[in-house]
C-alpha cells in the first residue's frame, strides 16, 4: 500500500512559523530540515542532541542551543514556502543512517535500520501489508472465506490488512462498535499511556491527538475513523460473539457457531480464523466473601455503570494497578470519601506530559513540517526499544535478590524512591505504604505526573492496606475487623488475562480442546499458532504482551504481516491448510521459558498478571523487538505441515 503522508504546504506568515516552532522537538527538526533543504550539514554542526530518553524529547539540549537551531529553522522554513513548498530529492540511505543515530545521541545498530525504516515509511511505502507474487484467481477468492473473531485494535487491523489483499473476511464482534478496549474501558480518567503519535497505525498517524496521551474517547474516535476510512465496517457483524469453532478435517474447514445478542444462533464456515480477542478482555472480580450481598453499585473498571451518580458518595476502589491509578485520581474530585484497597503498590515512573495539551504548535509542525511526523514517531518509538532489556534480566549473583535483580535495576530502585519520597515528604505512613518491596519492573510500570500520590493525599481518600476479609451488605470489613461503610465498590481488580480465547471452545483437528490443553498454560508458536489447530491464528496471543517497551500496536503489525504471509503461502500454492509443527512450538516454548525464567516479570515477589497460577509467565514476551519483528516478516514454511 502506497501511504500519503500528506503535509500540507506552508502558506502561513513568519510570525504563525516562529510561533509553531516554540513547540519544536529540536532533534527532530534537525532531522526534518535535511529532507527540507537537501542539506546534511544540520547533522554535522555543534548542536548534537545528547540523549533520547522516554518523556524527553529535546535530546537534552540547552535552551540557548534549541533558540539557536528555532532561529535558523525559521530561516529554512520560509525559503521552502516562498519556493511553493519543493522538496529536494530525498537524503541517501548513509544519511539516514546517520539522521537515526545522529537524532537520538547514540549509535542505532545496523539490525534496527531496516525496522525503523519500515515504521517511518519515509518513502511511503507500507510493506508490512501482502503482497502477491501474482493476483489472486477470483476462483480461488470466491472459496476464500476469513473469520476474524474481534473489532478492536488487532482486529480491525486484520480487517485493513485483509481488505487491502483482496481475501474475503468477516469479522464477528461482541460489541455494537468497534474499538474493544477503547470502548469498553469508560472508567473516569481512562487514557492511553503509551505516547499517542506512535500508539496509532504506522500507516494512519494522527497529527491531531490533542494530548501526548489522549483519554479514551479520543482512542476510541481513532479506531472509528480508521474502521471508516479503510471501509472495513460493513464486513463487521456487531452484537455478535463467537461461542465456538470446531475443525472439520472433512473440509478443512472451521465451522464457527456464533450468538447474536437477540440469543440467535447460526453456524459460519471459514477456512482461516484470525483471534483478536485480546488479553484483557474478560473482567476478573475476586471472589471475596459476601461479595453478593453487597447492596449498593458494584461493578468491574472495564464494565463502568454510567446511570450510577458517585458524586457526593462513599465510594471503595479495590485494586491499584493501571486501570485504579487512572481512576482514582479523578474519581476523589467528586466523591465524598474514596477507599483505596491496595494489595501491593505499584512502581511508577515520571513523565512530566502524561495529561499535558499537544500545543497548536506542534500540531502545526505535524502537518506542514515534511517528515517531523514521521521522525517524531521514530524519537518515540527508540527509547521505548529494546534499550530497557538488559537491565530487566535477573542476576542470578546479586546480593540483593529480593528488592531488586541487579545493579542497574538497584539504580531504578534508587531513582523511583527519590520519586516517591519527593512526592510524599511529610508523610511518613503513606510513604511507608506506597513503596514496593518487590524490584521496578515486576509488574507493569505505570506513568505518573504527580497525580496518584497528590489524589492519596487529598483529606478525602484514604489508602487501605489491610487486607479484605469480607464484604457486607454496606461496608468492607478488612482482616484486622475494620469495617468501612461505602455505598459503592468499584473492582479496578483485573482481567482474565491467563485464559487465551476464554470462554470460547476452540476445537481443532482430532477433537482436541483448546481450552483442556491450555487451561492456563498456552502455548503457541511465536504467539500465533499452535500444533493441532490448522488455520487458527492468534494476535496478541500467549507471550505477546509488552512489558519492557515498544507498543501493542507495533506487535499486532508484526503478528498481522505474519498471518497474512501464511494465508499467501496456502492461496497461492493452493494448499488448505497449514498447522505448526510440534517440535517447532516445543522448542520455541523451551526458549522462551528459559528467557522468562530469568525476567524480572518471573521474579518470586509479587503477582502480576503476566503470570499464570503456577507463577510462570505466560502473557509477555521477553523478546527484543527487533527479533520479534525479524521472525514475523513472513512464515518459514519449514515450521508447518502445509495440507
Ligand atoms: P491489574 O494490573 O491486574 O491490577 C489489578 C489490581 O487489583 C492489582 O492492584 C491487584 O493487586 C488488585 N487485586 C486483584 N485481586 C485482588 C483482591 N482479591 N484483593 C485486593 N486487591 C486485588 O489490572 P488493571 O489495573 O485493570 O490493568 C491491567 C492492564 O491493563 C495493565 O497492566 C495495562 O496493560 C492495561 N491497562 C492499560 C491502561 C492504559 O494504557 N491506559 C489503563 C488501564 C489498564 P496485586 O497487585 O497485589 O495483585
Amino acid at each position: 500500500m502506497k501511504v500519503l503522508h500528506r503535509t500540507e504546504p506552508i502558506r502561513d506568515d513568519d510570525a504563525t512559523l516562529a510561533r509553531a516552532l516554540e513547540s519544536a522537538s529540536i532533534p527532530t527538526l534537525l532531522v526534518a530540515l535535511v529532507h527540507v533543504t537537501g542539506d546534511p550539514s544540520w547533522l554535522r554542526g555543534e548542536v548534537r542532541p545528547r540523549a533520547a530518553i522516554m518523556g524527553e524529547v529535546q535530546g537534552f539540549l540547552p535552551e540557548e542551543e534549541q533558540a539557536r537551531v528555532r532561529r535558523q529553522a525559521l530561516e529554512a522554513l520560509r525559503a521552502y514556502r516562498d519556493g511553493g513548498c519543493k522538496l529536494p530529492p530525498p537524503p541517501s540511505p548513509e544519511t539516514i543512517r546517520e539522521m537515526m543515530s545522529f537524532m537520538v545521541g547514540e549509535h542505532v545498530p545496523e539490525e534496527y535500520v531496516p525496522m525503523m525504516l519500515e515504521e517511518m515509511e519515509l518513502d511511503g511505502e507500507d510493506v508490512r501489508g501482502l503482497h502477491w507474487e501474482k493476483a489472486l484467481p477470483a476462483e480461488v477468492r470466491g472459496r476464500t472465506h476469513v473469520l476474524v473473531i474481534g473489532a478492536g485494535m488487532s482486529g480491525l487491523l486484520a480487517a485493513i490488512r485483509l481488505a487491502e489483499a483482496g481475501i474475503p473476511y468477516t469479522v464477528i464482534e461482541k460489541n455494537p462498535a468497534v474499538g474493544g478496549t477503547w470502548y469498553e474501558n469508560r472508567y473516569p480518567g481512562c487514557r492511553v499511556d503509551i505516547a499517542n503519535h506512535f500508539y496509532c497505525y504506522s500507516f494512519e498517524p494522527n497529527h491531531e491527538w490533542s494530548e501526548y496521551f489522549s483519554q479514551r474517547p479520543e482512542l476510541f474516535a481513532y479506531f472509528e475513523r480508521c474502521a471508516e476510512r479503510y471501509a472495513v465496517r460493513p464486513q463487521i457483524r456487531f452484537e455478535t460473539e463467537v461461542v465456538s469453532a470446531r475443525f472439520d478435517a472433512a473440509s478443512s474447514c472451521w465451522k464457527v457457531r456464533v450468538r447474536t445478542k437477540s440469543g440467535a444462533e447460526e453456524t459460519l464456515e471459514a477456512n482461516a480464523i484470525v483471534s483478536a480477542v485480546g488479553q484483557l478482555n474478560r473482567p476478573r472480580i475476586p471472589e471475596i466473601p459476601g461479595r453478593a450481598t453487597f447492596a449498593g453499585p458494584a461493578f468491574h473498571s472495564a464494565a463502568w455503570e454510567p446511570q450510577h451518580d458517585l458524586r457526593g458518595k462513599r465510594v471503595a476502589v479495590i485494586g491499584t494497578g493501571a486501570s485504579a491509578f487512572q481512576l482514582v485520581p479523578e474519581l476523589a474530585k467528586s466523591v465524598d470519601r474514596l477507599l483505596v484497597f491496595q494489595r501491593s503498590p505499584a512502581w511508577m515512573a515520571p513523565n512530566p506530559v502524561y495529561h499535558a495539551a499537544v500545543s497548536d504548535g506542534m500540531k502545526w509542525l505535524l502537518r506542514h513540517v515534511p517528515f517531523y511526523a514521521r521522525w517524531y514517531r521514530f524519537l518515540l518509538f527508540w527509547p521505548g526499544s529494546d534499550g530497557l532489556l538488559p537491565s530487566l534480566v535477573i542476576d542470578p549473583n546479586w546480593p540483593h535478590p529480593e528488592r531488586s535483580i541487579n545493579a542497574l535495576n538497584e539504580e531504578q530502585r534508587r531513582v523511583f524512591t527519590a520519586y516517591l519520597e519527593q512526592q510524599v515528604q511529610r508523610n511518613p505512613e503513606l510513604l511507608a505504604k506506597v513503596i514496593p518491596s518487590y524490584p521496578p519492573f515486576g509488574k507493569r510500570m505505570l506513568q505518573d505526573n504527580g497525580s496518584w500520590l497528590a489524589a492519596l493525599q487529598r483529606a478525602n481518600v484514604e489508602l487501605v492496606t489491610d487486607g479484605i476479609r469480607e464484604i457486607r451488605s454496606d461496608a468492607i470489613v478488612c482482616e484486622d475487623g475494620s469495617r468501612r461503610e461505602v455505598d459503592a465498590i468499584v473492582y479496578a481488580t483485573g482481567f482474565h488475562a491467563d485464559r487465551f480465547l476464554w470462554p470460547m471452545q476452540i476445537v481443532g483437528r482430532d477433537g482436541r480442546d483448546l481450552g483442556e490443553l491450555w487451561g492456563d498454560e498456552p502455548r503457541a508458536y511465536l504467539g500465533i499458532t499452535v500444533p493441532g489447530f490448522p488455520n487458527l491464528f492468534c494476535l496478541y496471543g500467549p507471550a505477546t504482551n509488552l512489558a519492557h517497551a515498544g507498543s501493542i500496536i507495533f506487535h499486532s503489525e508484526c503478528q498481522v504481516r505474519y498471518v497474512l504471509g501464511c494465508l499467501k503461502a496456502l492461496l497461492e500454492r493452493g494448499r488448505a491448510t497449514m498447522e505448526c509443527r510440534q517440535e517447532v512450538c516445543d522448542s520455541f516454548n523451551a526458549k522462551l521459558d528459559a528467557t522468562l525464567e530469568r525476567m524480572v516479570w518471573s521474579h518470586p515477589g509479587m503477582h502480576n498478571w503476566y503470570k499464570n497460577s503456577k507463577g510462570r509467565v505466560v502473557t509477555t514476551s521477553p523478546w527484543r523487538l527487533v527479533d520479534y519483528w525479524r521472525w514475523t516478516r513472513a512464515p518459514d514454511l519449514g515450521d508447518y505441515h502445509l495440507a
